[in-house]
């Protein structure tokens, strides 16, 4: 293959390494590294044939082009073998138009891409195949590491798992005790992973997995490792090439750690450096008010992100007060004429609800991002004739106790306007007929 991928320092300072390497800063500054890839050898093509090739791939079944990040592997992750790629058919994901949702909002051009309907539930996957087959590479290589590590609000221990499980690699997990969805607790125990349930948040256990990372003890598999964002950067990738290689006006995101920001600027960068796109679409970073130290810097002026103490949200897997990407975020948000904005544990119910009832299922986080792009709207940021995609990171089936718990009208602090309980009845002829006319009168 004529193409390559290497680690690079984010902030510029000289000098490049394998992707093999276990190494997570950049060794000059400390600062976060980034995958930089050999542009003008991937120029080699023309726009229209990456296009077509891609589009031949799309969803096929010759290994491992089926799966919507080896599709790409040119832009994604060149060096690794077929043989050494560790993959469960992520990406491909459905991209649809949300038309009762968006009218009653005011938006005719709403559009809805289903990151979570993917092996383990959440967009997640896209990075973790990607990371998880480098680390294959690397102990071929010779690399040896107890296990693959990570700390995580629920979605990145459940990939990783999956994937490590499918490699047949040792993983651990380190979650904050009680702060995780029971689906999202019992992937990782399924897969058999060691699951340290520790009595921290996510920033907590953070800080910890990046101790054992930085000793040699454990990979690390959070994002800040940015073999995760090369596989992620494919969801843009794979939505101009769903709209017949046209972009949105807009993309709204919830975030928390802020690598899937990045990762959405990165695959919108490399079609337009490779002359597939003109422009990039305006980027939308949705936070938790609960949870939103960008939206609190950006709002600000500011360019650096101070650290927080999150508070609990709903918007569990977003519940961060230290981004570790937050860098990277800034510089997707810089580049594509971006806007931070948050939302409230009652603006994301009534987001969610209300999405439930046009046929979505929206997971909390997923509601964080239709609540801002409400805001916007109304605020007349957004016009009614755009094409907005609403990233949707994860599937609303992991997040059963929210759903129960608002139709029981029993979050606390929230009103729950659309609360549809069940209706119990005796096992009555008439008491059914007198139901159905009570609700349909
Ligand atoms: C991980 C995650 C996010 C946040 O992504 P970041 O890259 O951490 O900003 C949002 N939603 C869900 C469901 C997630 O699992
Ligand atoms: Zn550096």
């Amino acid at each position: 293959m004529p193409y390559r991928a290497e680690f690079r320092c984010f902030n510029g300072c000289e000098g490049s390494y394998a992707v093999t390497e276990p190494m997570y800063r950049c060794p000059k500054c400390d600062g976060l590294l980034q995958v930089v890839h050999d542009v003008e050898a991937l120029a080699d093509r023309s726009g229209p044939v990456w296009m077509k090739l891609f589009d031949e791939r799309y969803r096929q079944n010759s290994w491992p082009y089926g799966s919507g990040v080896w599709g790409k592997r040119e832009w994604v992750m060149p060096q690794v073998p077929d043989e050494t790629i560790v993959s469960m058919y992520e990406g491909g994901t459905n991209l649809f138009w949300a038309e009762r949702y968006g009218k009653q909002i005011g938006l005719d051009d709403l559009w809805v891409k289903l990151c979570g309907n993917s092996h383990s539930g959440s967009f997640k996957d896209l990075g973790m195949t990607v990371l998880v087959s480098v680390v294959r590479m690397a102990i071929q290589q010779g690399l040896k590491v107890k296990a693959i590590a990570c700390a995580s609000t629920g979605d990145t221990s459940a990939s990783l798992a999956a994937y490590g499980a499918a490699a047949g690699l040792p993983v651990v997990v380190l979650l904050p005790y009680g702060k995780i969805s029971t689906a999202q607790l019992v992937q990782p125990l399924a897969h058999g992973a060691l699951v340290l349930g520790l009595d921290t948040d996510f920033d907590g256990c953070m800080a910890i997995v990046q101790r054992l990372a930085a000793e040699g003890i454990v990979y690390l598999a959070n994002s800040m490792n940015p073999l995760r964002i090369e596989g992620q950067k494919t969801v843009a990738i794979e939505i101009v090439q769903q709209f017949d290689w046209q972009i949105p006006d807009w993309v709204i995101l919830p975030s928390g750690n802020l690598g899937n920001a990045s990762a959405l600027y990165a695959g919108f960068k490399l079609l337009k450096d490779l002359g597939i796109i003109a422009r990039y679409p305006r980027l939308v970073v949705a936070q938790a008010e609960n949870a939103n130290p960008l939206y609190r810097a950006w709002s600000a002026g500011k360019r650096t992100v101070d650290p927080i103490v999150a508070r609990p949200t709903l918007a569990s897997a977003i519940q961060i007060g230290n981004p570790v990407s937050a860098p990277r975020a800034v510089q997707a948000l810089e580049a594509m004429n971006g806007i931070v904005e948050q939302a409230s544990e009652q603006e994301l119910c009534d987001a969610a609800a209300r999405a439930d009832r046009t046929g979505m299922y929206t997971c909390p986080h997923t509601a964080v991002g239709l609540a801002v792009l409400q805001k916007l709207v109304e605020r007349g940021t957004i016009q009614r004739g755009e094409r907005v995609v609403s990233v949707s990171t994860a599937a609303g089936l992991k997040f059963t106790e929210f759903k129960v718990r608002y139709h029981e009208s029993e979050i606390e602090g929230v009103r729950a306007d659309l609360a549809n309980p069940p209706v119990k009845l005796k096992p009555d002829y008439g008491s059914v007929v007198d139901a159905i006319a009570k609700r349909f009168s």
